[in-house]
């Protein structure tokens, strides 16, 4: 169940006082119909983020897209870049060249470049997306040269803590592997966002160098997944 405005506007206040500035906070939209995302930018919010092609294109135009940015964070098939290629200004979830040179196809077709974030699957979660740490090097150095895509950032979904929670140190791994990126010098390459952390993580998350958060339930309510 979608939470009331006055939950929705609290959630959001309590947030950004949380973050206080040392993170942008993206609110993950997926199941949130339009007028709820509206009242959440009336509340501050900025930017949103999207999982699915047909949801986003669905709601796309009755969000109130002169007061936000969209980003696109959920699994991508490339068979759909095509529909958002015009419609997002980010890229959450690149793990494949294959999905890098589709993305850079489509977009030098339109005239524009597009910023992306490369997925790391940092739990090495079978049913998860996203490259392993170990290989972020040289697939950034492979789609680095794509014209029309810009590398500018690591993102992950980390594994849901059960009991004990492994997450510390995992944050801390995506965060040195951020860092090594950053300092190198590579055309088309500004490494600028790590976006980890969600609703159950993103105090962790940020006090281990995470600049861009993507929370769902902690704004709008648990979801009721079918
Ligand atoms: C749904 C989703 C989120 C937000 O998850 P919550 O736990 O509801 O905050 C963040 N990132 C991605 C990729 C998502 O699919």
């Amino acid at each position: 169940m979608i939470l009331s405005d006055g939950e929705i506007r609290r959630n959001i206040l309590r947030i950004k006082d949380e973050l206080g500035g040392r993170a942008r906070l993206l609110a993950a939209t997926k199941t949130v119909p339009p007028e709820k995302i509206n009242f959440a930018l009336d509340c501050g919010i900025k930017l949103i983020g999207e999982n699915r092609t047909d949801e986003l294109l669905e709601k796309y135009n009755r969000i109130d897209r002169a007061r936000c940015e969209i980003h696109f964070i959920g699994r991508l098939q490339t068979n759909k870049v095509k529909y958002i290629a015009d419609k997002v200004s980010m890229i959450h979830s690149v793990d494949s060249i294959k999905l890098a040179s589709e993305i850079n196809r489509r977009c030098e077709s339109i005239g524009r470049v597009m910023d992306i974030l490369v997925e790391i699957n940092l739990g090495n979660e079978a049913s998860k997306g996203g490259i392993s740490l170990d290989e972020t090097e040289d697939f950034i150095g492979s789609i680095a040269v794509l014209p029309a895509v810009r590398v500018r950032g690591l993102m992950a979904v980390p594994p849901k803590c059960e009991n004990k929670c492994e997450n510390a140190e995992l944050f801390k791994k995506i965060w040195r592997k951020y860092i090594d990126i950053s300092q190198k010098k590579v055309d088309n390459v500004n490494i600028d966002i790590l976006s980890v952390g969600m609703s159950g993580d993103y105090a962790e998350a940020v006090k281990y160098g995470s600049n861009l958060v993507r929370i769902g339930s902690a704004i709008f309510g648990k979801r009721d997944y079918k």
